[in-house]
């Protein structure tokens, strides 16, 4: 299921045209300061016809996965052909987008991601459907050096939560947008979802599944756990949809000890 979608955002996110975005060095250090993120929603390079696709199309997949119920598969295809659907994306991107800022007397603490407001399988739905589009600009913003200013727990482009994280051959840790897969150093022990810093309530355990190296941080303070894709030995870089699903293990043996995602 997880390959078909990634099939289907890769032949939607080739035809998106590259986005014109405000990423100067100034814009990006302001965000930064703020903690707010780079993309407004009226930004995205959004084709109604390949958003309206994607989501039907995104649908299909998760019914025939099973992965959707009919109740929810209705509602979704509904929404897909209605007008409103450009209103219900852009509440659902600004629920996250536009939710997190650092007061100036705050730098250096950071905020803990918020879950959205639009919950359950629509957000899902949204989520994936939402993806090439988002992707496009996370490529772009991934080029910038600046993007090393950023030290937030949630994403400079669109300010969802990271869902996965990369330790680099360098032995920094990268977090993963779970909305547009865009990657940031972060502390390597300090916990995105609560902010705790202090080492010993952080509980990190490698495994290694088939021919990858994994690790997984577990915060005793809020109890979420991140996995992250080990570089330093590795052949191939991180790919977040397949080892999320190839580390699937790592979640059963993390909430086995009381942590969950
Ligand atoms: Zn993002
Ligand atoms: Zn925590």
């Amino acid at each position: 299921m997880h390959l078909e979608l990634l099939e289907l955002q890769r032949r939607i996110q080739g035809r998106v045209p590259v986005p014109t975005l405000d990423l100067s060095a100034e814009t990006i250090a302001r965000h930064q300061a703020e903690g707010r993120p780079l993309l407004p929603f009226d930004a995205i390079p959004l084709e109604l016809s390949d958003l309206r696709l994607m989501v039907r199309q995104t649908a299909d997949v998760l019914k025939r996965f099973g992965a959707l119920d009919d109740f929810d598969y209705q509602r979704v295809q509904a929404i897909g052909r209605d007008m409103k659907l450009l209103a219900l994306v852009g509440e659902w991107y600004r629920s996250t987008a536009e939710r997190s800022t650092v007061a100036p007397a705050a730098l250096g603490h950071v905020v803990p991601p918020e879950s959205p407001r639009i919950q359950d399988a629509m957000a899902e739905v949204l989520g994936l459907a939402m993806r090439p589009f988002l992707s496009r600009c996370a490529e772009v913003l991934q080029q910038r050096p600046d993007l090393a200013l950023w030290t937030h727990p949630h994403c400079a482009l669109c300010g969802g939560a990271p869902d996965f994280a990369v330790i680099t051959p360098s032995a920094e840790r990268h977090l993963i947008c779970g909305r547009c897969a865009l990657r940031w150093k972060f502390e390597p022990l300090t916990c995105p979802f609560c902010a705790n810093s202090d080492r010993t309530r952080i509980t990190s355990f490698a495994a290694r599944l088939g021919d990858a190296d994994y690790r997984v941080y577990a915060c005793d303070v809020c109890h979420r756990f991140l996995k992250a894709f080990d570089a330093r030995r590795s052949a191939r870089p991180v790919m977040p949809v397949v080892d999320s699903v190839a580390t699937l293990p790592l979640d059963a043996a993390a909430m086995q000890r009381g942590y969950t995602s």
